[in-house]
C-alpha cells in the first residue's frame, strides 16, 4: 500500500544465511522474487510467502464531496493517519491520504493494523482545492474574501511569493497546515521562504495584488 519499495524479511546467502534481514523487493516472477539485502546490498532470488489480502472500505473525500471504494491490503500491515496510498477505483486511480481509521462504530484510531480497520477515511491529494483568504491592500480586513483554487497536490505555496490564478493575484503572507500533514516545524508558516505543499494546506492567507482597484468591489 505504501509508495516506497516493498520490504520483506528473508535470509541473505551473503551476509546472514541463518537470520532473516530486511530485503527490498526488486521484481516478482512466478513464485520467486528478486530481492536486495539492505544490510550488504547482495541481490538474490528467494521465495516469500504471500499473505492473503483483505478488502476494506475506503471513504474518499474530494472537492467537498465523498464516495466509497475498497482497498486490498495485507491484514498485518500497520497503517496510520497521514500515510498515503494509491487507490485503484473503477473510475480513476488516485492518491489518497488517511485522515482517520475507523475500527468500530465508536472506535477511531490514529494507527492500527489493517485487519482491525473497518473503514479508511481519506482525502484525495493528487489534485486539491485550496482555500485562500485574500486581504485588500489597504488593510480593511473586513473586506477580505475567500477564494478557492484547484491545483496539483504537490503544488508549492511559498510565503512572500506572488501567485497568479486566472484573475486572482495575491502575495502569500502565511499558511495554515492541516492536522494530517507532517514535516512542518511551525503552524501556521509565516517566515519568508516557508514552503507548503497544496495537499497539506488548510488555508492560505494572502494580500491582494490584483491590478484592478479593490474599491471596485
Ligand atoms: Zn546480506
Amino acid at each position: 500500500m505504501s509508495e516506497t519499495a516493498e520490504r520483506v524479511a528473508a535470509t541473505c546467502p551473503s551476509c546472514s544465511p541463518d537470520v532473516e534481514t530486511v530485503h527490498e523487493v526488486l521484481s516478482e516472477g512466478s513464485g520467486q522474487v528478486t530481492v536486495r539485502c539492505t544490510e550488504c546490498s547482495h541481490v538474490h532470488k528467494t521465495t516469500i510467502e504471500r499473505e492473503e489480502e483483505v478488502e476494506r472500505d475506503v471513504v474518499v473525500s474530494q472537492d467537498g464531496e465523498s464516495f466509497t471504494a475498497t482497498v486490498e491490503a495485507p491484514p498485518e500491515e500497520t497503517v496510520a493517519v497521514g500515510e498515503e496510498f494509491v487507490l485503484d477505483t473503477p473510475e480513476a486511480i488516485m492518491v489518497v491520504r488517511i485522515t482517520d481509521l475507523q475500527l468500530g462504530d465508536e472506535v477511531r484510531r490514529d494507527e492500527a493494523e489493517v485487519e482491525d480497520v473497518e473503514t479508511f477515511w481519506t482525502r484525495a491529494v493528487d489534485n486539491v482545492r485550496v482555500n485562500v483568504t485574500v486581504n485588500p491592500v489597504d488593510g480593511r480586513n473586513d473586506d477580505s474574501r475567500s477564494v478557492q483554487i484547484s491545483v496539483p497536490g504537490d503544488y508549492e505555496f511559498t510565503v512572500g511569493e506572488t501567485e497568479e490564478f486566472g484573475d486572482e493575484e495575491f502575495e502569500v503572507k502565511s499558511v495554515a497546515v492541516r492536522d494530517d500533514a507532517s514535516g512542518y516545524d511551525f503552524n501556521p508558516l509565516g517566515e519568508e521562504g516557508d514552503v507548503a505543499f497544496a495537499k497539506d494546506v488548510k488555508r492560505v492567507y494572502a494580500d491582494d495584488e490584483t491590478s484592478t482597484a479593490w474599491s471596485a468591489w
